[in-house]
């Protein structure tokens, strides 16, 4: 089997790669890719025997380069040089590379492999229609990576579609979830980033303490599964041991669960077709019976109410809010601004008057979203600094 991983220095790259170690046979890894750290890439590279690595940031890539230079091993800075790597189609790639920098690669790659595990939900959210596109024109198989609708796509499987009335999707709460609404604007940058069951990247541990990773997930189903927002609830759930749940209107619900690990949904998106054994714990009883569902409190989440502000259908103005978010949560983490200003600065934005004209517009093109990604920092940038 032979394998590419975009984006192998993250969270979701090393459980992959975990998967991989635990199971080496027969899988080759063809690239793999990180933007800043050459270290790991360098590692991961000499470990699993990878011939072809991309590195993006630019003195990480010259480092990379002088420390590979007597070994067989190329080193690339960009994603044009995929078809000097590819000579025929991979069997699987991941696609996992944070925030909306995770989209040209992701458009790019399609072409070169059979399947593709996309974890990098902003690629989803922003150029679904591009991605859809590729997927149809190079006959790849697509699978959804994030955990709830990787959930959702497995309990899909084999049912009738048309049958589904709603979809909840459970959110822990994130770091603040004990935290008093109070103080949550004197907790830590160290404190907003332990999240109480998942590790994860730094992104997408504050994303869910915003909660806007929930809002994500919305747009994010409404995407692949083609399911209307009024039929997608968020249901709070500290534990997160539920991810989806499916409600049909014969009456039947299915209630999907996993331990909080994402090696679960990465092992099945590669192995899922081949009758393969995850070694997994026994179903947890104190769990299952403490699911304590909960109405999400809007005071302390104000992010999902942004939902009512978005358009129902797919368009340039989910770019926008991905974009100002991506830069957002990069100011509150070099600490520029505050956790509660990530809020307040996205409301800012999606309201400008500007931008209105996005509501109606679908993208022809990645430059159209990278274009529109620009110009949201650039008003960002004269709010915040
Ligand atoms: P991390 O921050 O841990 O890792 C991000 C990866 O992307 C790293 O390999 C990083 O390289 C690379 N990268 C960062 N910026 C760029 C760039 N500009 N160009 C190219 N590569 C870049 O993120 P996660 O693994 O947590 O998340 C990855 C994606 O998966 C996100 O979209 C997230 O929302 C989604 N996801 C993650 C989950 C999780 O459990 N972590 C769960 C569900 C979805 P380097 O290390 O060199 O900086
Ligand atoms: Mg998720």
């Amino acid at each position: 089997m032979k394998i590419a991983v975009l984006g192998s220095t993250g969270s979701i790259g090393n459980s992959l790669l975990n998967i991989i170690n635990k199971n080496p046979k027969k899988i080759n890894i063809i690239l793999l890719t990180a933007n800043k750290n050459h270290k790991k890439l360098f590692k991961y590279a000499k470990k699993f025997n990878v011939k072809n690595l991309i590195i993006t940031n630019p003195q990480s890539y010259k480092i990379l380069k002088s420390k590979t230079k007597n070994l067989k091993i190329n080193v690339f800075n960009n994603y044009e040089c995929l078809n000097k790597i590819f000579k025929s189609k991979v069997d699987y790639v991941m696609s996992s590379i944070v925030g909306l920098s995770g989209l040209e690669p992701t458009l790019k790659i399609i072409k070169f492999t059979k399947k593709i595990a996309i974890a990098n939900k902003e690629s989803i959210i922003c150029g679904w229609n591009l991605i859809k596109k590729e997927l149809i024109k190079y006959n790849t198989e697509f699978i959804p990576v994030d955990s709830e609708h990787f959930s959702i796509w497995y309990g899909l499987k084999n049912s009738e579609k048309n049958k589904l009335e709603c979809i909840y999707l459970t959110a822990s709460g994130g770091s603040i979830q004990k935290t008093p609404i109070e103080k949550i604007n004197k907790l830590k940058i160290k404190d907003l980033l332990s999240h109480p069951n998942w590790s994860m990247g730094q992104k997408i541990t504050i994303d869910s303490a915003t909660m806007m990773n929930k809002l994500f997930e919305i747009i994010e189903a409404r995407n692949i599964f083609n399911i209307e927002y009024k039929n997608i609830i968020v249901v709070i759930h500290p534990s997160s041991y539920i991810h989806a749940i499916l409600k049909y209107n014969d009456g039947m619900i299915k209630i999907i669960a996993h331990d909080t690990t994402m090696e679960i949904p990465i092992f099945n998106s590669i192995f899922g077709d081949k009758n393969k054994k995850f070694n997994s714990k026994k179903i947890n009883y104190k769990i299952m019976n403490n699911l304590n569902f909960k109405k999400v409190d809007k005071k302390k989440y104000p992010a999902i109410k942004l939902l009512k502000n978005l358009p129902t259908k797919f368009s340039l103005f989910d770019t926008i809010i991905v974009s100002a978010n991506d830069f957002l949560v990069e100011m509150f983490l070099n600490k520029i601004i505050s956790f509660n200003d990530i809020y307040k600065k996205i409301k800012y934005v999606i309201n400008l008057e500007e931008l209105q004209k996005f509501r109606n517009l679908k993208p022809k093109n990645v430059n159209e979203i990278i274009n529109l990604n620009r110009y949201v920092h650039f008003k960002l940038r004269e709010k915040c600094v």
